[in-house]
């Protein structure tokens, strides 16, 4: 009888607990609010940063971060005309070029972004620039750090796990936090699934299209990406589908995207 009423909860937790995901509509699980994730992104995006180091390069500094408030203007604009201004709560954008010569850039929740240096002469303009940034603003407007955290929290942890993660218990709620962002070591970062993966590469498009930035360049910056023989870095390409299928996979979605391209 006890193990029924836990089960229903559960269930009645998990119908409760869903959100909408931004323009694709999809239904995700949300188990934790983002007042209590931000917080803790917010604090280990000021670690990352500390350790750095920041580039000096002030050129492709300048780049990144003229991208980023373009798209987060564009991004900002769209929720405010769908009237979901209210998903952007506690959101504070930062955009920074950390010297690495890694493949990699990743976006936490609340909208702190990093790119590492290594990824630079891929990117190679404002424009390849956009189709990272347009995927990883697209992964903290999708809300997809929270909902792995979510899903992790009802696959490896029991009721009473959720119960404290759900504000009653700080430190467990952060420890949580910490195994499903993946941020343990310097460089690991976010994990998402295949399929957030593909979400956000769709919402990317739109995200850059809006912007002013010409989506068709996305497959060019993932070819430009398989011609470098792109290995193994943590959320940029681990669980990414593989090149060929993401490429065809974007050109289908550039249809779509182009209607938001304004020049
Ligand atoms: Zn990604």
């Amino acid at each position: 009888m006890k193990n029924i009423s836990i089960i229903l909860s559960l269930a009645g937790l998990i119908l409760y607990g869903c959100a909408t995901v931004p323009v694709t509509g999809r239904k995700q699980l949300k188990l934790v609010s983002n007042s209590e994730i931000i917080p803790m992104a917010t604090e280990q995006y000021k670690t990352v940063l500390k350790e750095g180091p920041i580039s000096s390069n002030q050129e492709q500094t300048a780049m990144v971060k003229t991208v980023g408030v373009r798209i987060q203007k564009a991004v900002e604009k769209y929720m405010a005309d769908n009237k979901l201004s209210k998903e952007l709560e506690g959101f504070a954008w930062e955009f920074n070029l950390i010297e690495q010569d890694v493949v990699n850039a990743w976006c936490m929740p609340g909208g702190k972004v990093a790119f590492y240096t290594g990824i630079m002469p891929v990117c190679r303009d404002e424009l390849g620039i956009a189709v990272v940034m347009g995927h990883e603003v697209a992964h903290a407007i999708a809300n997809h750090g929270r909902e792995r955290m979510s899903k992790g929290l009802v696959t490896q942890m029991g009721m009473s796990t959720i119960g404290a993660a759900m504000g009653q218990n700080p430190s467990l709620t952060k420890q949580i936090f910490m195994q499903s962002i993946g941020m343990g070591s310097q460089l690991g970062m976010l994990k998402f699934s295949r399929q957030n993966e593909s979400e956000a590469d769709k919402i990317g498009l739109i995200f850059m299209a809006m912007a002013g930035y010409d989506p068709n360049e996305a497959p060019k910056f993932w070819e430009r990406m398989k011609a470098t023989g792109g290995g193994g870095t943590p959320e940029f390409l681990s669980t990414h589908p593989s090149h060929e299928s993401r490429i065809e996979e974007l050109k289908a979605a550039i249809p779509e995207a182009m209607k938001y391209y304004k020049k």
